[in-house]
């Protein structure tokens, strides 16, 4: 009895243990020295650096030698001023206004200038009614979603020719861009915008090539094998805007590369007899699949010996459960994932849910790679904005998951 009442005792010793570190090292991708593992700064190679460490520390080993894959890409970033003024008013960044993915650089102080809605809506745009010394300024607001998007679509090509004020009402949804327009686009919220007569605004911006790295760690499986589990999730995120803001990326996805860590803890201290296991962390996610595209192109194991691929993105709430994308591909690997839960009650639900191009499994399934995308739902809706923070992640769903997953793979054997 008292052996028993011992054991449990540090077994839970050791969950909260386990549970701590998940939380430092999710809190640690999160913090403003990894810049929202982005390109200013170099923050997406701190945290590459960081994670190999990590990888290197828990006994996994290098692939070919190392623990990096490069590869290069354009990318448009904000590495310095980036200021709004509004009716004398300082503006917060990331909170009152948003810079477009594309947005140019410059440095103004203009009166307003606008079109009628018909002008905007037929996508026509005159551009002999539009001067280059005013901002152009449209209230995007209180339209439908189609409208909204059509209007979009003509502000953008406005942005071509003049700067660009959009008034909106809705969430800010931050996104990586490779390119510039030739004018600053700003997206302001309505709330603090109110009759403003006059803006000023002074924003740096640069488009450059960046080299960026995935980082692989590789686990043997108890017998030599040919064949490999793959479980990856991207360490990349939307990076600083100016250096004041940064996105910290919390939900998205440092809570996937912790799933990772959890995952390689489990299988490191007992491999699988039959798998090797490949954990990769990939870069270049956010500026449109870069790293795992790159990795589908230049494969460092054989694509064809890839058992499965699992891939984690959005790993920190599950208040209602789990969705899995590609489940109508591998109905059998669902229904067994299924079971599992059903038996041991891991998780609220199980969603189902088809193919999308939604994150770094979709190259691989392209390829011909069986592979499944799972990420956790719950209230948190932080989704590329300055509010997805490692203070909001609940982490509800997290041991559990990692339980049944771990219990899936084990599974295949
Ligand atoms: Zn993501």
């Amino acid at each position: 009895m008292r052996a028993l009442w011992l054991f449990s005792f540090l077994i839970s010793l050791q969950c909260f243990a386990q549970t701590e570190r998940v939380k430092s090292f999710t809190q640690k991708l999160c913090s403003p020295e990894f810049h929202g593992r982005g390109y200013v700064n170099g923050g997406d190679s701190i945290a590459a650096e960081f994670i190999a460490r990590t990888f290197k520390e828990l006994g996994l080993k290098p692939v070919n030698k190392s623990y990096f894959q490069s590869f290069m890409f354009s990318v448009h970033t904000f590495p310095g001023a980036m200021s709004v003024t509004l009716n004398n008013r300082n503006l917060t960044p990331g909170i009152h206004f948003l810079v477009d993915p594309s947005c140019a650089k410059g440095n103004s102080t203009s009166e307003f200038q606008t079109l009628s809605l018909s002008d905007l809506y037929a996508g026509q745009i005159d551009f002999s009614k539009i001067s280059r010394s005013k901002v152009f300024l449209w209230k995007n607001v209180n339209y439908g979603g189609d409208t909204i998007k059509k209007i979009s679509q003509s502000l953008y090509k406005i942005a071509k020719f003049a700067p660009v004020v959009e008034v909106v009402n809705t969430k800010f949804t931050w996104s990586v861009s490779d390119e510039a327009y030739a004018f600053p686009f700003i997206q302001i919220q309505d709330s603090v915008f109110k009759d403003a007569k006059e803006i000023s605004y002074s924003i740096d911006a640069k488009t450059m090539q960046h080299q960026a790295r995935n980082v692989m760690g590789f686990l043997p499986a108890k017998k030599k094998s040919k064949q490999t589990i793959v479980i990856t999730a991207h360490y990349d995120h939307l990076g600083r805007m100016g250096q004041a803001t940064y996105f910290p990326g919390a939900n998205d996805n440092a809570s996937g590369n912790a799933m990772l860590l959890v995952l390689a803890e489990k299988f490191k201290a007992s491999p699988l007899k039959k798998y090797n296991i490949l954990f990769i962390a990939f870069a270049g996610e956010e500026a449109g699949l870069l790293g795992s595209h790159y990795m589908v192109d230049h494969p460092v194991i054989p694509l064809k010996s890839i058992r499965f691929l699992l891939n984690l993105d959005i790993m920190g709430s599950g208040e209602e459960g789990i969705t899995v994308v590609n489940s109508t591909l591998f109905p059998k690997e669902f229904d067994r994932l299924t079971a599992l839960n059903e038996q041991s009650k891991f998780l609220t639900q199980i969603k189902k849910r088809g193919p999308a191009a939604n994150s770094d499994h979709y190259f691989f399934t392209e390829s011909g790679v069986p592979a499944i995308y799972i990420y956790t739902m719950g209230p948190n809706k932080n989704y590329h904005d300055v509010f997805d923070k490692y203070e909001a992640l609940s982490f509800q769903a997290f041991g559990p998951l990692s339980d049944l997953l771990e219990q899936f793979f084990r599974g295949m054997e």
